[in-house]
């Protein structure tokens, strides 16, 4: 059972954004361009919560075979984890959206600059620079985290 985190698919869906010459970063057609994936990415991830919950319940009707119950122990503890990590990721897109619509998005949380088009693209939720996030992982890796 491969647990890797894979790219999710609504990542894939878009036409990367090509600025134009000077263009504002950010401007209401970029701020448009990623309330779209977000919003895909959504969907893409409600569809995917309805599938796992169908797939808990199904497993909780086997439960009553003793036979393979440690097997099935173990899928529906990988399953809850699974959920678990959608419903905080499915958070996190609510949130990022929010932040569109406030029109306060693209910019580090730590320092103020520009995240970036193409860093954003690949990481909708991001919210600090990759200066900031190295930082971060550094100081959380000295915490022991
Ligand atoms: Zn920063």
């Amino acid at each position: 059972m491969a647990v890797a985190e894979k790219k999710p698919e609504a990542l894939n869906k878009f036409v990367p954004y090509e600025p134009a010459p000077g263009e504002e970063y950010m401007n209401d057609k970029q701020l448009e361009h990623f309330r779209q994936i977000l919003l895909t990415w959504k969907q893409d991830l409600m569809e995917e919560v309805d599938r796992t919950v169908r797939h808990l319940q199904e497993e909780a009707n086997n439960f009553a075979d003793p036979a393979d119950r440690a097997t099935q122990e173990e899928g529906f503890n990988l399953e809850l984890r699974t959920r678990d990590r959608e419903r905080k990721l499915l958070k996190k897109i609510n949130e990022t959206i929010e932040k569109i619509d406030e029109d306060d998005y693209g910019f580090c949380e730590a320092c103020g600059v520009e995240i970036g088009i193409r860093r954003l693209e690949a990481r909708p939720t991001a919210t600090l620079c990759v200066d900031c996030k190295t930082l971060a992982e550094l100081k959380e890796k000295q915490l022991g985290g």
